[in-house]
């Protein structure tokens, strides 16, 4: 089962992605995802090309930061309750620095320092370093690349798939061969016909190669959930995929490290859908980053004057950006402009937790066939043999019970904590529920 009763609202499917024009001035964060932030390796007067370092990491969590524009650098910020900030001024020249240079790439090893020189961290999600992921010292058994962007609004993967199955191709071929992993699952949505014969056509070329489609919907993209629709594996959550011999990379991810090894060029540049209910021209369009979001959201013809929130990212997951002259980021994938308040304090405030009133939204949303209702009250009551029998162990905690609850249940959190309960020994208290 899965989240139909949200909207997905993919205006931009068909949308082929348009190249933004080089903006006159970019301003990066040395802090990206969720990659550790980068020193400054520039300062103020320097001249930078494109390619060019402008922060560099202080630990293995982190990767470099590079620019996206020729031109002067103009300022740094000091890093404070905000992360700091190289400011570039483009001289319109689109110089390319000779660093970029097409990487050598033909064991683990080098495959995980050249995508950690690219700059690369998840393209989708969190924003994890990929050369993390990539290190991984247990036995890696299927790749799975997630082309499923289940979230509303959001095709700028799907995009990804139609207009560079190449890349994807070659990505995935790299990192299968030099992982040494035997099984690639290329897993997207039921009935997105076109993109599936695409990834058909690109796995026959991967050594187990293959395409599994899973109901489409959220929150079917997310690890977790994912895992266990490919594989029955269950990642539990005080594990990582690579437990269950599982490396999971975002599509366009993947399709980022095979442009990589053909070009080298840094990852200065990204796919970003702007939609929402503000915007009057939804479309996909490519962006520097760094880019102020002011610009993507005027091209795409969006109604400030009737904005609410700004999101980065959709409605489900996306953060609210700190005001349009907010840059574009590494894992900005999307921009949702709503003119009604998706996620905001006073509305969630004004819609407090009410009773459970039965309407089996939670139970109809629950991947894996849970009665998160009965669960909760389980939990409420200390009730440890009911919650064994409810199976509260098989919760993938994806959150999708809490998000659909009209009465705004805390529904996830009651059922993650209910595991340290049927986890202790001598626990079988009685109770009825
Ligand atoms: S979705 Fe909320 S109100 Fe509906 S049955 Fe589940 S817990 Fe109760
Ligand atoms: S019970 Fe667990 S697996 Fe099911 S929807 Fe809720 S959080 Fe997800």
């Amino acid at each position: 089962m899965n989240l139909t009763l949200i909207k997905k609202n993919k205006n931009t499917l068909n949308s082929e992605t348009i190249t933004l024009n080089e903006p006159d001035e970019i301003f990066i964060p040395l802090k990206q995802g969720d990659c550790e932030e980068c020193t400054p390796c520039v300062k103020t007067g320097d001249r930078v090309k494109i390619g060019d370092i402008v922060g560099k990491p202080v630990s293995e969590y982190g990767v470099p930061v590079h620019s996206g524009v020729s031109g002067l650098v103009t300022e740094i910020t000091e890093s404070g309750d905000k992360c700091a900030y190289v400011r570039i001024k483009s001289d319109g020249l689109q110089y390319v620095s000779d660093s970029v240079v097409t990487p050598v790439i033909g064991s683990k090893q080098s495959l995980i320092e050249a995508v950690r020189a690219s700059g690369l961290c998840g393209q989708s999600g969190a924003g994890l370093p990929t050369h993390m992921k990539l290190s991984t010292d247990k036995k890696i058994d299927t790749l799975i690349v997630n082309c499923c962007e289940c979230e509303p609004y959001i095709t700028s993967d799907h995009r990804e798939i139609i207009e560079k199955s190449d890349d994807i191709k070659t990505g995935a071929g790299l990192v299968t061969k030099c992982l040494d992993i035997p099984h690639c699952i290329f897993a997207l949505p039921k009935g997105e016909r076109e993109a599936a014969d695409i990834l058909r056509a690109a796995a026959l070329e991967i050594n187990g190669g293959e395409v599994r489609t899973v109901p489409a919907g959220y929150p079917n993209g997310s690890d977790k959930v994912l895992a266990y629709l490919c594989t029955k594996r269950r990642i539990k959550a005080s594990q990582s995929p690579d437990d269950q011999g599982l490396l999971i990379l975002n599509v366009s991810t993947v399709g980022f490290i095979g442009r990589y090894s053909k070009d080298g060029m840094p990852l200065v540049k990204r796919r970003v859908t702007v939609d929402g209910s503000a915007v009057r021209t939804p479309c996909n369009v490519y962006a520097v980053i760094g880019t102020p979001v002011s610009q993507l959201l005027e091209f795409a013809d969006c109604r400030l004057e009737a904005v609410w929130h700004i999101l980065s990212g959709g409605p489900m997951m996306g953060k609210e950006i700190d005001g349009i002259s907010s840059p574009v980021t590494k894992t900005m994938n999307a921009i949702t402009a709503s003119t009604e308040p998706i996620r905001d304090k006073k509305y969630i405030e004004a819609n407090r937790v009410t009773n459970c009133f039965r309407c089996g939204r939670c139970v109809e949303a629950c991947p894996v066939g849970l009665i998160p209702n009965l669960l909760e009250t389980a939990f409420d009551k200390g009730n440890v043999q009911k919650l064994r029998k409810l199976h509260n162990e098989v919760c993938l905690e994806c959150g999708a019970c809490s998000y659909v609850c009209p009465a705004k249940r805390e529904l996830t959190d009651k059922i993650a904590r209910s595991k340290q309960l049927t986890s202790e020994p001598n626990d079988e208290k009685e109770g009825g529920i």
